[in-house]
């Protein structure tokens, strides 16, 4: 079989968006590509050339709701990390301060990629945080090992499946 093709009117060329290298795939990225420019009913991102941002939208835009936010409704978060251990509940506000700072900072960098919500009481057990995208569950874990130490396990997901990742620190 000869794909060599670059060109055929079906190849889709993966956008670079600034990620960590390698293309995830995810079906909600990959669902009907919305008119541009579109806004989100639900965050007010907007998508245009291309891309979600927190840009505002041109007047005129169509309403079409985002990856992040269909996720969100679906109730299918992209991937879930855990957090557990002795120094999680003798730092819990240290520990949730950092969660917070970091979903604001790649939340405003990467519209699609954010916590979802959060269950559980650091202060008592573990912690379960969930995410639209797998970026923003790897990133918090490795700033969380950064900050903090302890381990992290974040096994990359079958194509289409949630990460689920493990922070721990004794
Ligand atoms: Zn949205």
């Amino acid at each position: 079989m000869n794909t060599t093709s670059a060109h055929g009117p079906t190849s889709h060329q993966p956008r670079h968006d600034g990620m960590e290298s390698g293309h995830h795939s995810d079906p909600y990225l990959e669902r009907r590509k919305p008119p541009e420019p579109s806004t989100c009913p639900d965050c007010q991102a907007s998508f245009h050339q291309g891309r979600w941002s927190w840009e505002t939208p041109p007047a005129g835009a169509s309403s079409h709701r985002c990856p992040a936010c269909e996720r969100i409704r679906d109730g299918m978060p992209a991937g879930e990390l855990t957090l557990s251990g002795a120094f999680l509940a003798a730092h819990a506000d240290e520990v949730m301060r950092l969660v917070n700072n970091t979903d604001d900072r790649v939340r405003m960098e990467h519209p699609l990629e954010r916590l979802i919500d959060t269950s559980g009481d650091p202060a008592t057990g573990p912690v379960l945080l969930r995410f639209t995208g797998i970026h923003a569950t790897h990133g918090l874990g490795k700033a969380l090992v950064k900050a903090f130490g302890g381990s992290l396990e974040a096994p990359y997901p079958e194509p289409g499946a949630p990460m689920r990742a493990h922070w721990q620190r004794d």
